[in-house]
This record gives C-alpha cells, structure tokens and sequence, in this order.
C-alpha cells in the first residue's frame, strides 16, 4: 500500500516536473508556476519572514508571503513593468502594484487613462479589472531593501520572456525606473530582438520606437522616495499613460 502511494508520488512529482519545462501556453498556467516557486533561497526566506512577522497595521492579514504574478488583461497591447513587489505591498496582498502608495499612483493612472475600471488597488478581491494593459515585475518576489541580486534578477527572468511571448498583442511598454528599463531591454536581447545600440537611454518621458514594433516609455518608478520629494509629479506620471494611450490610438504600422 505503503510502495504504491510511494509510486503514485514519484509519478506524480515526475509529471510536475515535466509540465514545469513544456511551453507555456496561456498566463494562467505561467502564473500558477510562478506562485510555486522557489527557486532564489534568500528571497524566498524574506518573503516568508515578512509575512509571518507582518507589519503592525496590517496585523490581521494573512500574508500571501509567495511571488507575486503578473496581472491585467492577456489580450494586452499595453505592459507595465516594474522592479519587484513591496514586503508590506505585494507580497501581503498577493497582486502586483496592491497595497502600497506605488500602487495608488499607477492604477489611479491607468483609471484616467481607461485602461482600468477604477482607480483603487487595496486587496486581490477588490473587484479591479485591467482592460488592454498588463502589469508585472522584473523580479516577483519582495527583496530585503528593494535591491533584487543579480543572480536573483537571473533567475526571475524567464518569467518576463515568458509574458513577452504570451503578449502577443503588445505594442507599448512602460517601463516604471532605469532597472526596469535595461531588464526588459535585456530580455528583448534573450528573445533574439535586434535590441539598438548603443544602449538606450532612460529618461522620464522617453519615448523609443523600438525595431520589432513595439514602442517603450520610460517612466520615474512612482515609490514615496520620487513621489514625496517632487521627483515625479502627478503631471509627469500621467503625461507617460497619455502617450501610451495615443500611441495604441494609432494604427500600427
Ligand atoms: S524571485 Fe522569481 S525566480 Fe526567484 S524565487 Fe521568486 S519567483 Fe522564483
């Protein structure tokens, strides 16, 4: 009984790992692999340890303590990429840009300019839909200071490679900070996109059209630290959605 449960077991664990390495075919199945992951030791052990010491105002929350998953629209043309979820934001909330003041800056923007149906991101079930925007991170699960490794940016990447693909429709990107930038850049390079160069520089408001058609906006990351000291204004924030809103506006060329 005991060697046939076993069996079963090994079978089992030999057809999740099988699955793990097939192509990808929808988001759904990508992000229920991301959320089982484990693959960064150091980020999987602050993640859990945030959640289980929490923060005092969030005390009776039940942490999601686990990476945190792309979210919006599949059919999106527009993506936002960030760095990684906040210890008290996403990784409490379980959804990306959820709970924090980075959050409230991006969705309330992406509720101006339609590409939500309302300005408010506080928990998973809070009713928020994305409609021709998709949202996600360099790194999916929250690092100690906001400062992912290397190895850790290494590791989380063939998960953005993987929506790059699955996007299929995607013509605008705004990356959200200079780290974001020269990741998604990066990773255009590791899908074999003739990425220019010299490199491309960041800029708040930059706008470059790339050779594969798909245009990418450079943004200040909307943290307390831009946001309280003046570094981006809400003008500046939503002078870069006005632009992706009039360049998917256009037909594509
Ligand atoms: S950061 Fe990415 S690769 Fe590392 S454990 Fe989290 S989901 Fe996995």
């Amino acid at each position: 009984m005991l060697a046939g449960s076993r069996a079963r077991g090994q079978a089992l664990s030999r057809i999740s790992f099988v699955l793990d390495w097939l192509p990808v075919r929808s988001l759904e199945v990508l992000n229920s692999q991301i959320i089982r992951c484990i693959k960064c030791p150091r980020l999987v052990t602050y993640r859990q340890a945030i959640a289980k010491s929490k923060r005092r105002q969030f005390r009776d929350w039940t942490y999601w303590g686990r990476p945190v998953p792309g979210f919006g629209d599949p059919e999106a043309r527009l993506l936002v990429l960030g760095l990684a979820p906040a210890a008290h934001g996403g990784n409490r909330t379980g959804r990306v840009f959820t709970g924090d003041r980075s959050g409230e800056w991006l969705y309330e923007a992406l509720h101006r300019f339609g590409f939500a149906n309302q300005p408010q991101s506080t928990d998973r079930h809070d009713g928020l839909r994305l409609t021709d925007c998709y949202v996600a991170a360099m790194v999916r699960c929250a690092p100690p200071g906001n400062k992912p490794r290397p190895d850790e940016f290494d590791a989380c990447r063939p998960y953005v490679l993987e929506e790059l693909r699955l996007l299929r429709k995607l013509r605008v990107v705004v990356a959200l900070g200079k780290i974001a930038f020269d990741h998604y850049l990066r990773a255009c390079r590791e899908l074999g996109h003739p990425v220019p160069s010299p490199a491309l520089r960041f800029g708040h408001g930059a706008v470059h059209r790339l050779p594969w058609g798909v245009t990418l906006i450079g943004s200040y990351h909307p943290s307390q630290q831009n946001t309280f000291t003046g570094k981006l204004t809400r003008r500046m924030f939503h002078a870069v959605f006005k632009q992706a809103r009039s360049l998917l506006a256009k037909p594509r060329r």
